[in-house]
């Protein structure tokens, strides 16, 4: 007999939004598969959010459109991994637009948010975001090139939340906010704008070791389990505090691996700013 995926609606998701007690901003990570088969698919869960919470940020990555500066620029702690440099090398450098479609590892769930009418994106050329809600335009504002993340530290400080649906905490970019307000720089890259134009964007690093924070949120933690997908809810304000007094207590608590380059360089600081 074949396993069999439990079917889950639109009204068993927004049941189960609802019954985390919270009516507040959130920033959403969440992956389709997770819960088993839902009717309607992505629009369905889109809709659910939609309908429960006041404004909804995903992220709308695209890592294509960045690549490492040259090498001769010898930028300090900059997080390049060799064999993925000399990958990138022979890859066109792409301008972003509005229309660039998310990575394939960025959940469909967001692709749908960032295609629906009233959906604003921010420009960053790899970490983008897509935000519906009266608070678009105000947490968007606040991104700059150097500060890809702002826009998550924005929503969270003014009490926003942190919602995985399905995700696993690896793919908590909010963590990578956190690193930065410890005080860490995120990577520089380069990105091309579309008349050819190279310029300067940062984008954070690793996040396998993400893991290490799940005790830490423990007391703050919301969770509930929708079909087979776990729920797990973290409110901002709380997120932050525990998360940079986390990683400033103990800076190894973000490193995967002895051998992550990624994770020695942020761990190190990050590359200081350019002059
Ligand atoms: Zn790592």
């Amino acid at each position: 007999m074949s396993e069999s995926k439990p079917r889950v609606t639109r009204a068993d998701i927004e049941k189960g939004l609802r019954s985390l007690g919270f009516n507040a901003p959130v920033v959403v990570h969440a992956s389709l598969s997770a819960f088993g088969f839902v009717e309607g698919g992505a629009e369905a869960i889109a809709d659910a959010l939609l309908a429960v919470f006041p404004t909804v940020m995903v992220p709308t990555f695209t890592h294509g459109n960045v690549m490492p500066p040259p090498e001769d620029l010898n930028i300090p702690n900059n997080g390049v991994i060799p064999s993925w440099y000399d990958w990138l090398k022979t890859q066109p450098l792409r301008p972003f637009t509005a229309d660039t479609p998310s990575h394939q590892n960025i959940s469909v769930v967001s692709e749908v948010i960032r295609k629906r009418p009233g959906a604003l994106r921010s420009s960053h050329p790899s970490h983008s975001f897509a935000v519906i809600g009266p608070d678009a335009a105000k947490v968007l504002a606040t991104q700059t090139l150097d500060d890809p993340l702002a826009p998550i530290v924005t929503l969270l400080q003014m009490g926003g939340w942190v919602l995985m649906l399905g995700a696993r905490i690896t793919s908590c970019t909010e963590l990578h906010a956190s690193e930065h307000l410890a005080g860490r720089n995120y990577f520089l890259r380069l990105a091309v704008d579309e008349s050819g134009q190279n310029y300067f964007a940062r984008s954070p690093g690793c996040s396998t070791a993400y893991v290490n924070f799940e005790p830490i949120f423990a007391p703050i933690l919301r969770e509930v389990h929708i079909g087979n997908a776990r729920i797990h809810a973290y409110p901002g304000p709380e997120f932050l505090d525990l998360s940079v007094n986390a990683i400033k207590a103990n800076p190894e608590i973000t490193r995967c691996r002895p051998d992550c380059i990624a994770c020695r360089d942020s761990i190190a600081g990050g590359p200081p700013p350019l002059n």
